[in-house]
């Protein structure tokens, strides 16, 4: 699913078969989970391959590696550069680009100057699906910012993503809604979150939840289409029974929720604000609706 014989991926600064590349057990990042990535896509649009939002994916990452003491040898304009080069090395236009950075041999839990980089890509369908989500409140929190950098995309985060995405799943919900350690609303597993109430849009701020891309190119949208769109903390009792919900995220996009905790939302997703946000969304990434594109 992710790589044939022919998948090339770009490993510290060379491009090899997919097949090939060699990783040693001991390397830090898989037993501690102290490795940093990205999610990225790229679409096809009237001016050929353009991956969204490239520099805003790419400054977070480089983020991400200062948060965890890991040293990267590339800009963001080279890793741009990069992203587009491996795109074209395995003819993907509409795909999901995967940077890793990760730590080499070291048992240790201290930092080391041995980093390794890592991009690949395939061709990857929404990731939570086109159909609307029945979502359960998680039983588990998101990490706790006070124990690591929740604002930061570490690898080692997901393993709580794993968790409450299996809990959600096991129970027969199609994804997980996790609250922060203060007992409000945080975001999904992979996603961001918004509810809509009285034509009005609200989301959690930031300090416990990863800074979406998406999330923010719903601030803009919802700018352009004069739709108001407030920040602040909430509860799962203010979210059950509103009118519309949806989750953010470069691999979901822009992805409707029938239900939370099998509470239904009152508005049909079609007249919602949400879905006004997600076909806005789809022509923004794909069709060169505006100018947000530009090769770096
Ligand atoms: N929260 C979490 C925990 C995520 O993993 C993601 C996906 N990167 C998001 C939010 C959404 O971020 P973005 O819109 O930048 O993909």
């Amino acid at each position: 699913m992710y790589y044939n014989e022919n998948t090339q991926v770009f490993f510290d600064g060379k491009w090899l078969k997919a097949t090939e590349l060699m990783v040693s057990p001991y390397v830090q990042t898989m037993h501690y989970g102290s490795g940093v990535f990205e999610g990225i896509r790229a679409y096809a649009t009237p001016d050929g391959t353009r991956i969204f939002k490239s520099k805003e994916h790419y400054k977070r990452l480089l983020y991400s590696a200062e948060k965890m003491h890991l040293k990267v040898p590339y800009s963001e304009e080279e890793f741009t550069q990069l992203s587009y080069q491996l795109l074209e090395k395995n003819n993907l236009s509409n795909a999901y680009l995967r940077p890793l950075i990760f730590a080499g041999q070291n048992m240790s839990l201290t930092p080391t100057d041995e980093v390794h980089v890592m991009l690949c890509a395939w061709e990857w369908g929404k990731y939570l699906g086109t159909k609307l989500l029945d979502v359960m409140t998680s039983t588990y929190q998101r990490p706790n910012p006070k124990s690591c950098h929740v604002e930061a995309k570490v690898t080692g985060h997901y393993v709580n993503s794993i968790l409450a995405t299996t809990e959600a799943k096991q129970k027969g919900f199609d994804e997980a809604l996790l609250l922060d350690a203060n007992g409000n609303v945080a975001e999904g597993p992979g996603a961001n979150f918004f509810y809509e109430r009285n034509n009005v849009l609200y989301t959690s701020p930031l300090g416990n939840i990863l800074p979406g891309i998406t999330r923010a190119t719903m601030f803009e949208l919802c700018e352009e289409l004069g739709f108001q769109l407030v920040e602040k903390c909430f509860s799962v009792d203010e979210v059950k029974g509103a009118d519309s919900a949806f989750f953010t995220g470069t691999a979901a996009e822009v992805a409707g929720i029938a239900s939370l905790d099998k509470v239904p939302f009152n508005l049909k997703w079609e007249d919602s604000l949400g879905s006004i946000l997600q076909a806005k969304y789809t022509r923004r990434v794909a069709f060169n609706e505006f100018s947000n594109f530009s090769l770096l």
